[in-house]
């Protein structure tokens, strides 16, 4: 049975007898309307601890867009649902004013990792991800954290926020899981429209084309306008970036003299994608 728990006292009480038997408790943070990337974490925290937790809470501090935090979607009898099934022992769901009481006054932010990228376009987005992620540390006292790549810059900032602060806890990196025709997962693909959905692997598909050119030896720039200029002609109607970075620190790369991600951010309709694949 997976037990359901609102407060923060209630989970210290649950997690205080697990540590009393010596068990090593994973913590799998989330946003709730879970899918099969989530429950790959659960696997994965299954697979590596002795008790899970799952996080649920659509966390308003790090939504820079009162309408995507309005509109993101919800789903909590499912995802219990889902949990059950995957053997998770906590869905920790605690509402807003249990997270940020009256008086809340702290932010945890990263820097330099931080600035390009999703912190150019989300202004404030990974202050918000690191304050609640801290607190989440904190209130689970997890040794291990699993987190997905397909969020690869927030993967980094955790990363550096815990060994920054010594928070005791081991972060776990876990790949992307994909939709057949190569969609990365993700709970907002619940937003897109039937004529957008269809539209969305393409994405993929551009990522991976250029991904290959590059390992090829084509230069970088040609091939990632030609991409770019490809998904804005498909009808994909913004580009945040769609660029090569740097696996480790995120720097601009303009060719695989190092290893590198390739990471893109795009709109379809009011629907924002976020997608990365190693080149
Ligand atoms: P979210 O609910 O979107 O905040 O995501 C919670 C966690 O699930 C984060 O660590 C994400 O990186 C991870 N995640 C989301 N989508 C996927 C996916 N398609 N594959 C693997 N992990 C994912």
């Amino acid at each position: 049975m997976t037990e359901i728990i609102r407060t923060a006292e209630a989970l210290r009480e649950k997690v205080a007898g697990w540590k009393r038997s010596g068990m090593l408790v994973g913590v799998v943070p989330t946003m709730g309307a879970l899918h099969e990337g989530h429950l790959s974490l659960a696997r994965a925290a299954r697979a590596q601890s002795d008790r899970v937790i799952v996080t649920v809470f659509v966390n308003p501090m790090q939504f820079n867009n009162a309408s995507d935090l309005e509109t993101y979607p919800r789903s909590e009898a499912q995802d219990l649902a889902l949990l059950e099934a995957e053997g998770v022992d906590v869905l920790f769901a605690p509402g807003v004013d249990e997270v940020y009481p009256e008086g809340f006054a702290t932010t945890v932010s990263v820097s330099g990792i931080t600035e390009p990228l999703e912190g150019a376009f989300r202004p404030g987005h990974f202050d918000g991800m690191a304050t609640v992620c801290t607190k989440l540390f904190g209130m689970t006292q997890a040794g291990r954290a699993f987190f997905g790549e397909k969020d690869w810059q927030q993967l980094q900032v955790v990363q550096r926020f815990v060994r920054d602060l010594n928070i005791p806890v081991r972060i776990i990196g876990c790949p992307t899981i994909r939709e057949e025709d190569g969609l990365a997962m993700s709970s907002r693909n619940l937003l897109l429209g039937p004529t957008d959905r269809a539209l969305a692997p393409l994405l993929h598909r551009e990522m991976q084309a250029a991904a290959t050119q590059l390992r090829a030896g084509a230069q970088a720039q040609p091939v990632l306008d030609e991409a770019k200029a490809t998904l804005l002609a498909a009808g994909f109607r913004d580009i945040d970036y769609f660029e090569l970075r740097s696996v480790d620190g995120l720097r601009p790369a303009s060719d695989l003299s190092q290893p590198v991600r390739l990471l893109a951010a795009l709109w379809l309709g009011d629907v924002r994608l976020i997608d990365n694949i190693a080149v």
